[in-house]
Protein backbone atom coordinates (compact mmCIF):
# COMPACT_ATOMS: atom_id res chain seq x y z
CA UNK A 1 0.00 0.00 0.00
CA UNK A 2 1.52 3.89 -0.92
CA UNK A 3 1.85 6.01 1.81
CA UNK A 4 0.82 9.57 1.14
CA UNK A 5 1.63 12.38 3.66
CA UNK A 6 -0.14 15.51 4.09
CA UNK A 7 2.68 17.13 2.21
CA UNK A 8 1.41 15.10 -0.48
CA UNK A 9 -1.95 17.79 -1.25
CA UNK A 10 -3.93 20.55 -1.23
CA UNK A 11 -5.85 20.50 2.10
CA UNK A 12 -9.05 22.00 2.91
CA UNK A 13 -10.12 21.58 6.50
CA UNK A 14 -13.81 21.98 5.92
CA UNK A 15 -14.88 22.06 10.17
CA UNK A 16 -12.80 24.31 12.11
CA UNK A 17 -14.40 26.66 14.87
CA UNK A 18 -12.98 29.82 15.81
CA UNK A 19 -13.78 31.97 19.21
CA UNK A 20 -13.05 35.49 19.85
CA UNK A 21 -10.10 36.17 21.80
CA UNK A 22 -12.28 36.85 24.62
CA UNK A 23 -14.11 34.00 24.91
CA UNK A 24 -12.18 31.20 23.48
CA UNK A 25 -10.73 29.42 26.41
CA UNK A 26 -14.16 29.61 27.82
CA UNK A 27 -16.12 28.51 24.99
CA UNK A 28 -12.92 25.55 23.67
CA UNK A 29 -13.67 24.02 27.77
CA UNK A 30 -17.31 24.57 27.12
CA UNK A 31 -17.31 22.16 23.94
CA UNK A 32 -14.47 19.66 25.88
CA UNK A 33 -17.28 19.36 28.83
CA UNK A 34 -20.45 18.81 26.49
CA UNK A 35 -19.08 15.83 24.81
CA UNK A 36 -16.58 14.97 28.01
CA UNK A 37 -13.96 14.71 25.35
CA UNK A 38 -10.80 16.08 25.94
CA UNK A 39 -10.13 18.62 23.78
CA UNK A 40 -6.72 18.47 21.52
CA UNK A 41 -5.87 22.22 21.68
CA UNK A 42 -7.40 24.58 25.07
CA UNK A 43 -7.76 27.72 23.33
CA UNK A 44 -9.77 27.44 19.86
CA UNK A 45 -8.85 31.46 18.49
CA UNK A 46 -7.86 32.15 14.99
CA UNK A 47 -4.36 32.00 15.72
CA UNK A 48 -3.93 28.44 17.59
CA UNK A 49 -6.00 27.76 14.71
CA UNK A 50 -3.59 29.23 12.09
CA UNK A 51 -0.92 27.40 13.59
CA UNK A 52 -2.47 24.15 14.07
CA UNK A 53 -3.15 24.21 10.57
CA UNK A 54 0.91 25.08 8.97
CA UNK A 55 1.35 21.47 10.98
CA UNK A 56 -0.01 20.37 7.36
CA UNK A 57 0.07 23.57 5.01
CA UNK A 58 -3.82 23.79 5.14
CA UNK A 59 -4.70 26.13 2.08
CA UNK A 60 -8.07 27.22 3.55
CA UNK A 61 -10.39 26.27 6.32
CA UNK A 62 -13.78 26.86 6.95
CA UNK A 63 -14.50 28.47 10.18
CA UNK A 64 -17.79 28.80 12.10
CA UNK A 65 -19.18 29.30 15.68
CA UNK A 66 -22.13 28.19 17.02
CA UNK A 67 -25.11 31.03 18.32
CA UNK A 68 -26.34 28.80 20.99
CA UNK A 69 -28.46 32.33 21.69
CA UNK A 70 -29.96 35.01 19.42
CA UNK A 71 -28.26 37.41 20.54
CA UNK A 72 -25.18 36.20 19.65
CA UNK A 73 -26.00 36.02 15.64
CA UNK A 74 -24.87 39.51 14.52
CA UNK A 75 -21.93 39.62 16.97
CA UNK A 76 -20.46 36.25 15.83
CA UNK A 77 -21.09 36.99 12.23
CA UNK A 78 -19.39 40.18 12.42
CA UNK A 79 -16.29 38.67 13.96
CA UNK A 80 -16.42 35.32 11.46
CA UNK A 81 -16.25 38.12 8.65
CA UNK A 82 -13.48 39.82 10.70
CA UNK A 83 -11.72 36.87 10.64
CA UNK A 84 -11.90 36.04 6.42
CA UNK A 85 -10.94 40.11 5.88
CA UNK A 86 -7.65 39.23 8.00
CA UNK A 87 -7.06 35.87 6.74
CA UNK A 88 -8.01 35.01 3.37
CA UNK A 89 -7.38 31.67 3.61
CA UNK A 90 -10.72 31.56 5.99
CA UNK A 91 -13.96 30.43 4.64
CA UNK A 92 -16.31 32.02 6.29
CA UNK A 93 -19.40 30.06 8.12
CA UNK A 94 -22.01 32.38 9.44
CA UNK A 95 -24.20 31.54 12.82
CA UNK A 96 -28.17 31.97 12.79
CA UNK A 97 -30.50 30.61 15.82
CA UNK A 98 -33.64 29.33 14.93
CA UNK A 99 -35.21 32.31 17.49
CA UNK A 100 -33.34 35.13 15.74
CA UNK A 101 -36.21 37.39 14.48
CA UNK A 102 -35.13 38.39 11.24
CA UNK A 103 -33.74 35.33 9.60
CA UNK A 104 -34.07 36.87 6.41
CA UNK A 105 -32.18 39.53 7.09
CA UNK A 106 -29.38 38.39 8.17
CA UNK A 107 -29.25 36.00 5.84
CA UNK A 108 -29.25 39.14 3.41
CA UNK A 109 -26.24 40.21 5.45
CA UNK A 110 -24.54 36.90 5.28
CA UNK A 111 -24.40 37.24 2.26
CA UNK A 112 -23.53 40.73 1.43
CA UNK A 113 -20.81 39.92 3.43
CA UNK A 114 -19.83 37.05 1.50
CA UNK A 115 -20.06 34.79 3.63
CA UNK A 116 -20.09 30.52 2.45
CA UNK A 117 -22.68 29.68 4.19
CA UNK A 118 -24.08 28.94 7.85
CA UNK A 119 -23.10 26.55 10.66
CA UNK A 120 -26.12 25.36 12.68
CA UNK A 121 -25.60 22.94 15.87
CA UNK A 122 -28.95 21.36 16.58
CA UNK A 123 -27.57 19.85 19.91
CA UNK A 124 -26.00 23.12 21.31
CA UNK A 125 -28.72 24.71 20.57
CA UNK A 126 -31.88 22.79 21.97
CA UNK A 127 -33.14 22.89 17.84
CA UNK A 128 -34.68 20.18 16.24
CA UNK A 129 -33.04 19.97 12.74
CA UNK A 130 -36.82 18.99 11.48
CA UNK A 131 -38.38 21.46 13.88
CA UNK A 132 -40.95 24.08 12.18
CA UNK A 133 -38.20 26.65 13.66
CA UNK A 134 -35.29 25.29 11.92
CA UNK A 135 -37.36 24.95 8.49
CA UNK A 136 -37.48 29.38 8.40
CA UNK A 137 -33.92 29.02 8.48
CA UNK A 138 -33.96 26.46 5.41
CA UNK A 139 -36.77 28.65 3.32
CA UNK A 140 -34.46 31.30 4.03
CA UNK A 141 -30.91 30.02 2.64
CA UNK A 142 -32.04 27.31 0.00
CA UNK A 143 -30.77 27.55 -3.11
CA UNK A 144 -28.50 30.21 -1.58
CA UNK A 145 -26.71 29.27 1.18
CA UNK A 146 -24.89 25.77 2.42
CA UNK A 147 -25.64 24.97 6.06
CA UNK A 148 -23.21 23.14 7.63
CA UNK A 149 -25.15 20.95 10.46
CA UNK A 150 -23.84 19.01 13.72
CA UNK A 151 -25.48 15.51 13.05
CA UNK A 152 -25.43 13.23 15.58
CA UNK A 153 -25.50 12.56 19.41
CA UNK A 154 -25.77 9.48 21.64
CA UNK A 155 -28.25 11.30 24.71
CA UNK A 156 -30.19 13.98 22.96
CA UNK A 157 -32.11 14.08 19.98
CA UNK A 158 -32.04 17.05 17.90
CA UNK A 159 -29.98 16.06 15.17
CA UNK A 160 -30.87 12.69 14.42
CA UNK A 161 -29.59 11.35 10.92
CA UNK A 162 -33.39 10.75 9.95
CA UNK A 163 -34.54 14.17 10.84
CA UNK A 164 -32.35 15.06 7.85
CA UNK A 165 -33.62 12.84 5.37
CA UNK A 166 -36.67 14.19 6.14
CA UNK A 167 -35.28 18.01 5.93
CA UNK A 168 -33.42 16.79 2.37
CA UNK A 169 -37.05 16.03 1.33
CA UNK A 170 -38.72 18.82 1.96
CA UNK A 171 -36.04 21.23 0.80
CA UNK A 172 -35.04 19.62 -2.34
CA UNK A 173 -32.45 22.59 -3.45
CA UNK A 174 -30.99 22.94 0.60
CA UNK A 175 -27.26 22.27 0.30
CA UNK A 176 -26.13 20.06 3.38
CA UNK A 177 -22.98 19.40 4.71
CA UNK A 178 -23.49 16.86 7.21
CA UNK A 179 -20.69 16.57 9.90
CA UNK A 180 -18.89 13.70 11.17
CA UNK A 181 -19.85 11.30 8.73
CA UNK A 182 -23.73 11.91 9.38
CA UNK A 183 -24.15 11.47 12.80
CA UNK A 184 -21.67 11.83 15.37
CA UNK A 185 -21.87 8.83 17.61
CA UNK A 186 -24.77 8.01 15.65
CA UNK A 187 -23.40 6.06 12.99
CA UNK A 188 -25.37 3.23 12.93
CA UNK A 189 -28.41 5.12 11.81
CA UNK A 190 -26.26 7.57 9.73
CA UNK A 191 -24.95 4.33 7.74
CA UNK A 192 -28.52 2.73 7.71
CA UNK A 193 -30.35 5.84 6.63
CA UNK A 194 -28.12 8.63 4.79
CA UNK A 195 -27.59 8.41 0.96
CA UNK A 196 -25.32 10.00 -1.53
CA UNK A 197 -27.66 12.66 -3.01
CA UNK A 198 -26.75 15.54 -5.56
CA UNK A 199 -27.33 17.99 -2.59
CA UNK A 200 -25.36 16.30 0.54
CA UNK A 201 -21.61 16.72 1.70
CA UNK A 202 -20.05 14.75 4.64
CA UNK A 203 -17.11 15.86 6.74
CA UNK A 204 -14.88 13.58 8.19
CA UNK A 205 -14.09 15.39 11.23
CA UNK A 206 -14.97 13.88 14.89
CA UNK A 207 -15.89 10.65 13.07
CA UNK A 208 -13.08 8.68 11.25
CA UNK A 209 -10.67 8.98 14.61
CA UNK A 210 -13.46 7.56 16.53
CA UNK A 211 -14.23 4.23 14.47
CA UNK A 212 -12.71 1.67 12.94
CA UNK A 213 -10.98 2.03 10.00
CA UNK A 214 -13.15 -0.53 8.41
CA UNK A 215 -15.85 1.14 9.22
CA UNK A 216 -15.13 4.72 8.38
CA UNK A 217 -13.73 3.51 5.08
CA UNK A 218 -17.22 1.46 4.41
CA UNK A 219 -18.97 4.57 5.20
CA UNK A 220 -17.09 7.10 3.16
CA UNK A 221 -17.04 4.11 0.43
CA UNK A 222 -21.06 4.40 1.38
CA UNK A 223 -21.52 7.50 0.86
CA UNK A 224 -18.92 8.45 -2.04
CA UNK A 225 -15.70 9.66 -1.89
CA UNK A 226 -16.33 12.08 -4.15
CA UNK A 227 -18.91 13.31 -1.41
CA UNK A 228 -17.10 13.41 1.53
CA UNK A 229 -14.34 15.62 2.60
CA UNK A 230 -11.62 16.35 5.37
CA UNK A 231 -12.59 18.47 8.07
CA UNK A 232 -11.17 18.89 11.77
CA UNK A 233 -13.25 20.12 14.06
CA UNK A 234 -11.14 22.00 15.70
CA UNK A 235 -10.28 23.09 18.40
CA UNK A 236 -11.26 19.18 19.33
CA UNK A 237 -8.95 17.32 17.26
CA UNK A 238 -4.96 18.42 15.81
CA UNK A 239 -5.27 18.64 12.47
CA UNK A 240 -1.86 16.43 11.87
CA UNK A 241 -3.48 13.70 13.98
CA UNK A 242 -6.61 14.15 11.79
CA UNK A 243 -5.13 13.95 8.09
CA UNK A 244 -2.82 11.15 9.38
CA UNK A 245 -5.92 9.23 10.47
CA UNK A 246 -7.57 9.70 7.49
CA UNK A 247 -4.22 8.98 5.23
CA UNK A 248 -4.13 5.49 7.31
CA UNK A 249 -7.16 4.24 5.61
CA UNK A 250 -5.39 2.92 2.36
CA UNK A 251 -7.56 5.15 -0.96
CA UNK A 252 -5.56 6.23 -3.89
CA UNK A 253 -3.99 9.19 -5.03
CA UNK A 254 -7.17 10.46 -6.81
CA UNK A 255 -9.47 9.43 -3.85
CA UNK A 256 -7.28 11.51 -1.07
CA UNK A 257 -7.48 14.57 -3.45
CA UNK A 258 -11.24 14.16 -3.92
CA UNK A 259 -11.51 14.25 -0.24
CA UNK A 260 -8.59 16.96 1.06
CA UNK A 261 -9.49 19.25 -1.64
CA UNK A 262 -11.28 19.00 -4.81
CA UNK A 263 -14.89 18.11 -3.60
CA UNK A 264 -14.61 21.45 -1.18
CA UNK A 265 -13.63 23.17 -3.97
CA UNK A 266 -16.17 22.10 -6.44
CA UNK A 267 -18.86 22.06 -3.97
CA UNK A 268 -18.87 25.46 -2.10
CA UNK A 269 -17.65 26.67 -6.12
CA UNK A 270 -14.10 28.18 -4.29
ZN1 LIG B 1 -18.91 22.01 14.33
Amino acid sequence: MEHFTPQDFEIYDMHAHIFPDKISEKATLSIGKFYDIGMAYSIGDPEHLLKAEAQIGTKRMLVCSVATSPKQVVSINNFIKEQCDLHPEMIGFAALNADYEDIEGEVERIISMGLHGVKLHADFQKEPIDSRKSYKIYEAIEGRLPVLHHMGDYRHDYSHPRMLVKVMQDFPKLKVLASHLGGFAAWDEAESVLQASENIRFDTSSSVCLMSPERAVRMIRKFGVDRCMFGTDFPMWDPLKEAETLLSLGFNFEDYRKMFSLNAKEYLNL
